[in-house]
């Protein structure tokens, strides 16, 4: 087992070579401070050559059969697993977050993405055929080829499982994967890399390139096929604008600002419940985070006296000392973000029910907070905090609650509870976001059948689901003779005689009194 005091990583193949150390990134412990490890900074040059390295990689991996493809990573699988421990004590250290929520939100969603795609991905790739309404006489199909490369940049809030979930997919669909990870959260990808080399899976297929910005940036510039990228707003357009300018296909995985929606009659306990959870787990680091209630004005004052109750019993603290809810927030910066929405707030009229402050002693903590009397003006209910803050606002109807869900600029998930299920689904449909949950929040981050993304300034494409395989491939038309006809009426010569019949034979097909006319009337 490596040292878990502390690492020191170069990465694969790519140690300097002119005997200078290379710059390194340093990993720290944001709940102690404690310096954990660190990380080699690689060039772009050195990113170029991962590339080059996983291109040749990708060459036998594509060529196997989607079967054989998916005994190694069961393989990858079974490894994690075996070392579940050991990647959830480092994922607890270098995040700051419960060690329930480093196995529960991280190592459990990768695994079960690989026992699904494992399943599946045989028959979602499998060459389609395709019916031709017309063309009678040729056939045709669709075969899913990979792209090549995939590039995938990750955030620090999972740094497990954002980077792994886009490596699997684009794994089972043939492709060599490139991780870029966060800077703030290296040493979680270095270790599971260390895995999948033990396992016995090619070297070059799944590579990692620590690094800043610039290695990202890097990343895009050196040749890859499609990239997959999950972070902020501003810096995803930053990184769309790159992609289009080399004309590369990407996935944009963006920030969040889901509302839950408090119906009139949603179940008061659950509903309590789901918005501490909800808003505080990863200390609501998270893009899905419950980061604005909208309480009908009936349930509101009881629902806002259980959330406070429910916040004032989480434990909070180091996650490797002891067994907490709430562990650390990642850098101060973090911490500033989510004081000045507080401050914001409580200037625009807000009332702090509970929390509100860094607690006093060591380590990047911030209470969870919960302000009542919110309004959609403040910062707190129109920005992404992704910090410990639930905000509450009294709304007079549902009507109130879905408009001013939708007046946002972000939509990635959105929470409805009522105990009228097909009253809930209704809901839904009219709230904006990629996701919509009845009665429950966060599962969908982890769930592999379901289509994950977002819509509007949170981005584009989708990640898990059957679909997420298709999105990382080549879509290729291989179109078939079934018969040789005596002649081709659209090639050449062209003749007055030709373009008569052709003429007769699309106004009997697609004409008023037509051939399909007909044909739909009596059907
Ligand atoms: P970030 O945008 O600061 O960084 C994300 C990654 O981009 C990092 O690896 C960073 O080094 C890299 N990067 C920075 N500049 C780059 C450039 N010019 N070219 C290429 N790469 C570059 O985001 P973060 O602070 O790490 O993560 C928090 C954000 O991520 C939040 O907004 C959150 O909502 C979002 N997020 C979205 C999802 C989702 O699935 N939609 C999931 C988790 C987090």
């Amino acid at each position: 087992m490596a040292n878990m005091a502390f690492e020191t990583v170069t990465t694969g193949s790519a140690k300097p070579t002119n005997g200078a150390r290379k710059e390194t990134i340093q990993s720290f412990a944001p709940a102690t401070g404690q310096l954990i490890g660190e990380a080699a900074v690689q060039s772009p040059d050195d990113v170029k050559r991962a590339v080059e390295r996983a291109r040749r990689a990708q060459q036998a991996w594509g060529a196997l059969p989607i079967e054989e493809r998916a005994a190694r990573m069961l393989r990858f699988r079974d490894a994690l697993i075996d070392r579940e421990e050991e990647l959830t004590d480092l994922l607890a250290k270098e995040c700051g977050k419960p060690r329930q929520e480093a196995l529960g939100h991280e190592v459990l969603v990768v695994a079960s993405l690989i026992t699904y795609f494992a399943k599946h991905a045989a028959e979602v790739l499998a060459t389609q055929e395709i019916s031709l309404d017309f063309l009678k006489h040729r056939r045709a199909f669709v075969l899913y080829q990979p792209k090549g490369v995939v590039g995938v940049i990750a955030p620090w809030n999972f740094p497990f499982n954002l980077p792994f979930r886009d490596a699997v997919i684009a794994l089972f669909a043939g492709n060599a994967v490139v991780i870029k990870p966060s800077e703030v959260t290296p040493l979680i990808a270095l270790r599971a890399k260390e895995i999948w080399d033990q396992a016995g899976l090619p070297n070059d297929l799944l590579q990692i390139v620590p690094g800043y910005g610039p290695t990202g940036a890097a990343l895009i510039d050196a040749g890859i096929d499609l990239c997959v990228f999950t972070g902020a707003v501003a810096t995803g357009k930053r990184v769309a604008a790159a992609c289009g300018e080399r004309l590369i296909p990407c996935v944009m995985e963006l920030g969040g600002k889901a509302p839950l929606i408090a119906c009139a009659d949603a179940d008061l306990e659950r509903t309590a419940r789901a918005a501490v959870f909800g808003g505080f787990c990863n200390s609501g680091q998270v893009c899905i985070s419950v980061e604005r209630v909208y309480a009908h004005r009936e349930i509101h004052d009881a629902l806002l006296s259980r959330i406070v109750q429910l916040t004032s019993e989480l434990r909070q603290g180091d996650p490797m000392a002891s067994t907490v809810d709430i562990g650390a927030m990642i850098f101060p910066k973090q911490i500033d973000i989510v004081e000045a929405h507080v401050a914001d707030a409580l200037a625009k009229g807000a009332k702090l029910e509970i929390g509100g402050k860094r607690p006093v002693g060591p380590g990047q903590f911030f209470q969870p907070t919960v302000l009542s009397g919110c309004t959609q003006e403040m910062t707190v209910m129109r920005e992404e905090i992704f910090g410990p803050i639930v905000p509450i606002m009294r709304v007079e109807s549902e009507e109130e609650a879905v408009r001013l869900a939708n007046d946002s600029r972000l939509g990635l998930n959105a929470y409805v509870f009522t105990k009228d299920r097909e009253h809930g689904k209704r809901l839904a449909a009219r709230v904006e976001a990629g996701s919509v949950l009845v009665n429950d929040v966060i599962t969908n981050g982890g769930m592999a059948e379901t289509p994950f993304g977002g819509i509007k300034d949170s981005g584009f494409g989708r990640v898990m689901g059957k679909d997420s395989l298709r999105e990382f491939c080549n879509l290729k038309h291989v179109g078939v003779d079934r018969m040789t006809p005596p002649s081709e009426p659209l090639w050449f010569p062209y003749t007055d005689r030709g373009l008569s019949i052709l003429r007769k034979a699309t106004r009997a097909i697609f004409g008023g009194g037509g051939v399909l006319k007909k044909l739909s009337a009596l059907l």
